[in-house]
C-alpha cells in the first residue's frame, strides 16, 4: 500500500484539502502564495508527513484544532512545533496516556468491518504506543496566519474540549470546525466547555463572519452553513425528557443523547448532541 491508496484527498475548494485517513478522521490543509497551514494531524498511523509532501513544497505551519489523539497524534511525525490552545497541553498528556484503551478500540472497530484497514503495512505498535513528546507554542484567539494572498483566522470555540479551536479560511469562507459543528457533538468529557457557553460563542463567530461552508474533521466533504443552525437549535432542545442514555463505547461514562432530524443537508438526517446528565 502506497500513500496514495492510505489516504484520499479532497480539494473542498482551490487550496483548500480535505485529507482523508481509514480511521475516519481528516486534516485539513490549506495553501497560500508564500506558506501552506495543516490544520490537524489524525492519529498518525501512516506517515502523514510524506504525504504532505506530494501535495505541496511551501513551509508549513501546524495547528491542531484541539488535543484528541485523532487529532494531534501525527505532529510527532513533523519537526515544527504545533500552534494548540494552552488548555489543550493537558488534553494532548491525556490521550497520549489513553492510546491503551483507544488503540484496542479503533482495532476492534476495524474487526467489526466498520472502518477499512486504519494501520498501514509497516505500522509498528510498539513504537505507536509509547508517549510522543511534541512541543506545542500558545494559538491565541483571533490570530492571523498569512499565507500568502490568504488569510486564516484563529477562533476560540469551547465545546467539545475546553480549549477547541476553529480556523476561518477568508478567501473561500470555509469554517474549519473540528469536532465542534458536524454531524455529532460530543460534549460529555472532563475536559468539555457547558452546551451554554459553546452555543454563545458559535452564535457569535456565526453573526460575525461571513461562512460559505463548513468543514468537519470526522466528515470528509463539507456543508453548508445552515448546519451551525441546526447545531444551535440541536444544543438548546437538549432536555433529559426527551434524550436518551448514551454510554461512551472506550470508558462506559453514561451521557444523555439528543437526536435533531436535518431535513434540508444532503447527505445528513440526524444531528447528535452527546452531553452530561447533569447539566454544568
Ligand atoms: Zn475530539
Amino acid at each position: 500500500m502506497t500513500m496514495d491508496s492510505y489516504y484520499t484527498c479532497l480539494e473542498v475548494s482551490p487550496g483548500l484539502f480535505q485529507i482523508w485517513e481509514p480511521a475516519g478522521v481528516g486534516c485539513s490543509l490549506i495553501t497560500g502564495s508564500r506558506r501552506a497551514l495543516l490544520i490537524d494531524t489524525g492519529y498518525g498511523f501512516a506517515d502523514l508527513r510524506s504525504y504532505i509532501n506530494t501535495l505541496t513544497d511551501l513551509p508549513l505551519t501546524l495547528i491542531n484544532t484541539h488535543g484528541h489523539l485523532d487529532h494531534a497524534g501525527g505532529n510527532y511525525l513533523f519537526p515544527q512545533t504545533a500552534f494548540l490552545h494552552p488548555y489543550e497541553r493537558l488534553v494532548y498528556d491525556l490521550y497520549q496516556e489513553d492510546k491503551v484503551t483507544h488503540v484496542p478500540y479503533v482495532e476492534k472497530k476495524f474487526r467489526l468491518g466498520k472502518i477499512s484497514n486504519p494501520f498501514p503495512p509497516d505500522f509498528d505498535r510498539d513504537s505507536y504506543m509509547e508517549y510522543k513528546a511534541v512541543a506545542f507554542q500558545d494559538a491565541a484567539d483571533r490570530l492571523l496566519f498569512d499565507l500568502g494572498e490568504r488569510t486564516v483566522e484563529v477562533l476560540y470555540l469551547p465545546g467539545h474540549t475546553r480549549g477547541s479551536l476553529a480556523l476561518f479560511d477568508h478567501l473561500t469562507g470555509t469554517l474549519i470546525t473540528g469536532d465542534n459543528v458536524g454531524p455529532s457533538l460530543w460534549i460529555m468529557f472532563d475536559q468539555s466547555a457547558s452546551l451554554q457557553e459553546f452555543s454563545k460563542r458559535l452564535a457569535m463567530i456565526r453573526d460575525s463572519l461571513s461562512i460559505r461552508q463548513v468543514l468537519a474533521s470526522h466528515s470528509p466533504a463539507p456543508y453548508p452553513p445552515r448546519i451551525i443552525d441546526y447545531v444551535l437549535h440541536a444544543v438548546s432542545v437538549c432536555r433529559p425528557e426527551t434524550s436518551t442514555i448514551f454510554v461512551h463505547p472506550r470508558h462506559g461514562y453514561k451521557a444523555l443523547h439528543h437526536k435533531e432530524p436535518v431535513t434540508d443537508i444532503p447527505g445528513l438526517k440526524t444531528i447528535h448532541v452527546v452531553y452530561p446528565l447533569r447539566q454544568p
